[in-house]
């Protein structure tokens, strides 16, 4: 496989002037586009003449030259033609499936997502008459196994949450090609260490709100995709981006272009740090989950398709065995060691941190928690890279060992 390098890629698009010759972008803060010549708004209208072809913008909800930008950054990162932003994350999963699938069809997921993704396919679509069989991530063929005539979509997630369980794309794009079923792949966890459709993923779906963004203080998400998959999303009559109108604002365009050219600084450093930490945790004897560590069932399946130069990501689980001990952890380490913070959410420069099975999984019974290897004492960890990495290390050790988790 040749390898990717999507630092480079990102960096070799058109860089944007502003208006004024600006080193930043302009934001075009404009809802309606003036159209100079009245005779061709049909040709402009009807998405025939578009400002490339000399038409022009004709609003912001079809399309705005800001997030524009930020569109096609996106895709040249994922090596797919085509990108388009939307509000947030569950928008772009939302839509992606319900253009994807009709009353009637049927979808594979894997059932150790997100817990809004899964209460979407296990609660929402259904009522929708789209209906969603669950398998382990970890086995394509069970995938396939479960693929009938009424299947459209596989969807998994490239390192899934909150297991880090990691899909063998390659293996279910062949999977989803022999079927002549789409692969969506989330992931969110991952951006530039993964890139899943280089991996053979038809369409990659990102909450930008986690580390693409990387500062805690938007909401927003992107689908990535073939040129005619983006524009059956941007159609005027059946579009369900268009139509459903989950539009990106060209502020948060603007915020998130301004940190996309450092996402592989902060990816490498979270990794980085990551490691370390999940080292000394196992050395410690801690029952430490990390796709960095070679203790990690699935680290050759990662080492192999993963991006080359950015390590394995800044996602780490302790399982602290019961909820109680997880809360202590946490108390710990929020109120007492000034480790991180006590919130859901991922991809901050800060180290956030959360118990899953009673925060971003409790949408998922604990029947299935259990099913998908979810410990209700299960905390996750997204590691920041704020303060000494050393003072860091300390604060972690004192934490376990005052918690009783480690074994030598
Ligand atoms: C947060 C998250 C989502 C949902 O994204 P929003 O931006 O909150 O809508 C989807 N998938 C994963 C893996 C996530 O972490």
């Amino acid at each position: 496989m040749q390898p990717f390098n999507p630092e480079q890629d990102l960096i070799e698009t058109r860089r944007e002037f502003g208006e004024h010759g600006g080193v930043t972008p302009s934001i075009a803060r404009s809802s309606t586009f003036t159209v100079m010549d009245p005779e061709i708004m049909p040709e402009i209208f009807g998405g025939v003449r578009g400002p490339e072809k000399g038409g022009c913008f004709l609003y912001s909800r079809h399309f705005n030259p800001t997030v524009d930008i930020l569109a096609r950054y996106l895709s040249a990162m994922e090596g797919t033609e085509f990108a388009v932003c939307t509000s947030s994350g569950m928008s772009a999963i939302s839509c992606t499936l319900l253009q994807l699938c009709q009353n009637g069809d049927h979808i594979v997921a894997s059932d150790t997502i997100y817990g809004g993704t899964h209460a979407l396919l296990a609660d929402l679509l259904p009522q929708l008459g789209i209906t969603t069989t669950f398998v382990n991530p970890t086995d394509p063929t069970a995938f396939e196994k479960a693929i009938t005539k009424q299947t459209r979509v596989l969807f998994t997630e490239t390192m899934g949450n909150p297991t880090l369980k990691i899909s063998d794309i390659p293996a279910l794009s062949k999977v989803a090609k022999a079927k002549g079923v789409s692969l969506v792949v989330d992931n969110t966890f991952t951006p530039m260490i993964f890139s899943p459709a280089r991996l053979g993923a038809d369409v990659v779906v990102y909450s930008m709100t986690k580390y693409i963004n990387g500062a805690s203080d938007l909401v927003a998400g992107a689908i990535c995709a073939t040129k005619e998959m983006i524009h059956r999303l941007m159609d005027l009559h059946t579009g369900r981006v268009m139509l459903l109108g989950p539009t990106m604002d060209p502020r948060m365009a603007y915020d998130i272009i301004q940190r996309l050219p450092h996402l592989a600084i902060r990816m490498r450093e979270h990794s980085r740090r990551a490691l370390a930490v999940c080292s000394r945790l196992h050395e410690l004897g801690v029952p430490v989950t990390y796709p960095g560590l070679p203790s990690f069932a699935q680290h050759d399946l990662a080492t192999q398709l993963i991006n080359k130069g950015y390590g394995y990501g800044g996602m780490f689980t302790i399982d602290c065995g019961t909820r109680e001990r997880a809360d202590d952890l946490l108390d710990d380490l929020q109120n007492k060691e000034d480790f991180g913070y006590i919130a859901v959410s991922l991809g901050y420069f800060d180290t956030l941190m959360s118990c899953s099975g009673s925060s971003t999984s409790s949408e998922i019974s604990q029947e299935e928690q259990l099913k998908m290897g979810l410990s209700p004492g299960l905390v996750r960890f997204s590691i920041g890279y704020t303060g000494t990495l050393e003072k860091r290390l300390e604060q972690i050790e004192r934490a376990v060992k005052k918690i009783g988790l480690t074994t030598s």
